[in-house]
């Protein structure tokens, strides 16, 4: 691939976290596992802004839970689904395996990189935005501009560009 051609720029969107709370489960906090666990963030509503900035929407998101037998992946495909319609998202990556080895789940950067080759995107023109360390390593690895999404669950993460709501996001693009 001509590096030269990928001329276009993404914003790469972590999902549980950014679009949808996280869930307290026993085994910890996680994905939600099933449509009555699904509570949005108001706050993404506004996201139809950020493609006025020339970026293309993109999900980027691990559901290991899928390959541990915990959550089924047809509710997974539906839920990125309505996500896809409602935020008029531009593609969708998921990695459902478990293994932290594994080239697609983040903190490893093939998501980005597959993104890169199916959009012909400039992943040094793109940003991710995330809520954990994972993403922030991930979008690293790749090249890719990573922003944490501050949360009480994260003060602990280190992350060159941190945000509490999209306005700060949209200055940062
Ligand atoms: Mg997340």
């Amino acid at each position: 691939m001509n590096q030269s051609a990928r001329t276009k720029k993404a914003l790469f969107l972590d999902r549980d976290g950014i679009f949808t709370h996280l869930v307290n489960h026993p085994e910890g906090l996680g994905a939600p596992r099933n449509w009555k666990q699904v509570r949005f963030f108001d706050e993404m509503q506004n996201l139809s802004r950020i493609k006025s900035h020339g970026y293309l929407l993109i999900l980027a998101t691990n559901q290991p839970d899928i390959e541990r037998g915990w959550i089924e992946q047809s509710f997974a495909d539906e839920l990125n689904d309505y996500l896809s319609k409602h935020y008029g998202l531009d593609g969708i990556y998921m990695c459902t395996f478990s293994d932290e080895d594994h080239p697609m789940k983040k903190p490893n950067p093939g998501m980005f990189f597959k993104a890169a080759e199916d959009f012909l995107i400039s992943l040094s023109a793109s940003f991710h935005l995330g809520d954990t360390w994972k993403d922030v390593s991930a979008a690293q690895k790749a090249g890719v501009k990573p922003v944490l999404w501050s949360r009480e669950y994260n003060q602990d993460v280190s992350c060159p560009m941190k945000i509490c709501n999209l306005k700060e996001l949209e200055a940062i693009l």
